[in-house]
């Protein structure tokens, strides 16, 4: 274990005996045994290695070392999306009969897994408002098992104190779940607080240049055992291409976070400033409600901006279409800046009554700093806001 920029460049599980420099990609869907002897070993589980890549391929073993050593946990699983992530840690760890307490404000598919596909089976769930925690405990059911969280959450960059939230897990014997997406090993590590089970949508930052999806659920190693009993049987898995890329990403996440980070506190300043502006949110703004606890688990204040502008939906949408540089589009912690309109693409889904308790107005605005020139990207939005009024 070295420091965190290291391990994420250094760490080399792909090794083959070419003495390449880089990693190579493994596109092969079995890999061969010595003997009958080994193949039956292996499936056995009494020796280690390479048996099949729906199990595990050089390229997602890699990805998993490096990203196991940002989070500092055990063991984890890659698969093919965020998604697949989400799932496949609930799925393998619930059954019917149980019941999910998850934090109200949730990534619009993950909010369509409780509320539409798993009730099917017999799993229930309810929301906790995270900014009622102290009411938390009354949600607890005599049949909860698993605790859902995301922070900061999305879009609303709510955070939750990771510190009360492990306490609060344990001590009601829960399984806590984090979807780590938003923040990234980099800026906060959730296992460090009690976190059991992290998950990913690398898709975002890992990747960082909207080029693949994937996913990745960690933890420590009896818990991501089952989870991988599910997803070996199931075939979540990620492909290695994608593996590969994701893996060579890690090793820039640390100055990429940074600059992100940087770029979007300076954008948010500017918006602070901006007379065209209701209101603007960014966790290591003072004026963020919870700007004491992003200082006290976030390493900065991550790369997402939210705000609403004076002149509602129309205004939004004006903004938005005047826009030049920054690109319209639902993805989010790519290089390339990106604004979103979460009420009308990400959370259409929900009721507008849904969207109103997650702090979803219709003139809420995302905004996915890039790594473009801060300038620019403040060039851009002040050429915009003018336009459009
Ligand atoms: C994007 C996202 C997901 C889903 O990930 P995919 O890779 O798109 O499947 C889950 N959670 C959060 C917070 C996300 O931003």
């Amino acid at each position: 274990m070295s420091n965190f920029e290291t391990d994420a460049i250094r760490i080399n599980a792909s090794k083959s005996n070419q003495r390449e420099h880089s990693a190579p990609l493994y596109l092969t869907s079995s890999f061969t045994f010595d003997s009958a002897e080994e193949a039956r070993a292996m499936f056995a589980e009494e020796i280690q290695g390479n048996i099949y890549s729906r199990y595990a391929n050089p390229n997602s073993s890699e990805l998993i070392e490096k990203v196991c050593a940002a989070e500092g946990t055990e063991s984890g699983i890659a698969t093919a999306s965020g998604m697949a992530a989400m799932f496949g840690s609930m799925a393998s760890l619930l059954q019917q009969g149980d019941h999910v307490l998850a934090s109200r404000s949730l990534f619009g598919s993950t909010h369509q897994l409780l509320t539409r596909v798993f009730p099917k089976w017999g799993i229930s769930s309810t929301y906790g408002d995270i900014s009622d925690i102290a009411n938390w405990e009354k949600l607890i059911q005599s049949n909860t098992k698993m605790l859902f969280i995301e922070t900061p959450s999305n879009p609303g960059l709510e955070i939750i104190d990771l510190e009360w939230v492990g306490n609060f897990a344990a001590a009601h014997n829960l399984i806590l779940v984090v979807d780590n997406c938003f923040a990234t090993p980099y800026l906060q590590q959730p296992a460090k607080w009690g976190a059991h089970i992290v998950t990913h949508s690398a898709t975002k930052y890992i990747d960082g240049q909207g080029r693949v999806l994937g996913g990745l659920i960690l933890g420590k190693k009896d818990l991501i055992d089952e989870v991988q009993f599910f997803t070996r049987h199931t075939g979540p898995s990620i492909s290695p291409f994608n593996a590969w890329i994701l893996a060579k990403s890690m090793e820039t996440l640390a100055v990429r976070m940074d600059r992100h980070c940087e770029n979007a506190l300076n954008v948010a300043q500017y918006f602070q400033d901006c007379k065209d502006i209701d209101f603007v949110k960014y966790p290591f703004l003072k004026s963020h409600p919870q700007f004491n606890l992003a200082k006290k688990q976030m390493k900065h204040g991550g790369g997402i901006i939210t705000l609403t502008l004076k002149g509602g939906l129309a205004r939004a949408q004006r903004f938005i279409d005047e826009l030049k540089m920054i690109s319209v589009t639902a993805n989010l912690g790519d290089s390339r800046s990106i604004i979103t309109h979460p009420a009308s693409t990400t959370h259409s889904k929900l009721s507008e009554e849904e969207r109103a308790k997650v702090g979803i107005s219709d003139g809420l605005i995302r905004l996915s700093v890039g790594l473009e020139h801060k300038e620019d990207i403040i060039k851009d939005v002040e050429r915009a806001l003018e336009k459009s009024r």
